[in-house]
């Protein structure tokens, strides 16, 4: 049994896309970086373009999007979005085949052979923006960054998951004294835009069930945060909240920029 397995190709402000799979189906979320450059992160995983099933889009910014009209060419791929982001990057993408421009509303449940995915509605400053969550069996994969906080929707859809990839943005200190003009840290800050270590923590400490065994950190901003610092913030903040783990029973991993993560299996323990 193959179950879901996925990598974070590339995660932060400067490019995200990811791939999940299982024994049909291969489903990439968000083409944020040079066709080229997903190129080269899909063969670091011996994956082909080709392999590809389609891609969904979580929302407009070019993190997400950049190359995603150019992937979609090559592959000859069908777009899966909202109406909302359709509208939105439609300028952007360039031309795509009518047949590869999907809508997928938010909170749509849809079955791509036996990889069934749903989206949810997340809190940020683009049009109609959503994570998503992948199913197959009983294993539960959860994709949710650019998250400009916490709602109880959110923590409702990724909950039960078995894998999250969940972000943490930002140290708030390293963010307040930073060089961002002013009106930008409150836009990061806000509820429309990024997802803090801090509050990365506190929604971990009620995330996390018998059932998650791994909490990807993603989408950390370069200026702002360290992936060392990112963890034992979020750490803090659970165990600050009575959440206390062992290493051997859930673990915090890290995504990065510049390479991809290794293929995880959701069902390994
Ligand atoms: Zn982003
Ligand atoms: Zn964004």
């Amino acid at each position: 049994m193959m179950g879901i397995s996925f990598t974070v190709l590339s995660s932060g402000s400067t490019g995200n896309a990811t791939v999940v799979r299982n024994k049909d189906t291969t489903l990439m979320i968000d083409a944020g970086l040079s066709a080229k450059r997903i190129d080269e992160l899909m063969e670091q995983r011996e994956l082909s373009g080709e392999e590809l099933d389609g891609i969904l889009v979580t929302h407009e910014h070019s993190d997400h999007i950049k190359g995603l009209g150019a992937v979609a060419r090559k592959y000859d791929l069908p777009i899966y979005a909202n109406e909302k982001t359709w509208e939105a990057i439609n300028k952007s993408v360039g031309k795509i085949a009518e047949e590869n421009r999907v809508v997928m509303d938010s909170g749509e449940v849809r079955d791509f052979g036996s990889l069934r995915v749903e989206s949810f509605q997340i809190s940020h400053d683009a049009a109609e923006p959503v994570g998503y969550c992948f199913y197959d069996g009983d294993e539960k994969l959860s994709v949710a960054t650019d998250l400009g906080y916490m709602s109880d929707k959110v923590k409702q859809a990724i909950s039960g998951s078995n894998v999250l990839v969940l972000e943490a943005n930002h140290d708030i200190e390293m963010l307040r004294m930073g060089r961002y003009p002013w009106n930008t840290k409150r836009r990061i800050l806000g509820d429309l835009g990024h997802l803090s270590n801090d509050a990365a923590g506190e929604a971990m400490s009620e995330l996390l069930t018998g059932d998650l065994k791994r909490t990807y950190l993603a989408h950390l901003s370069r200026d702002h945060n360290q992936m060392d610092l990112a963890k034992m913030t979020v750490r803090a903040g659970m165990e600050d909240r009575g959440c206390f783990y062992k290493d051997s029973e859930f673990k915090l991993c890290d995504t990065y920029y510049d390479r991809p993560t290794p293929w995880d299996k959701v069902s390994e323990p």
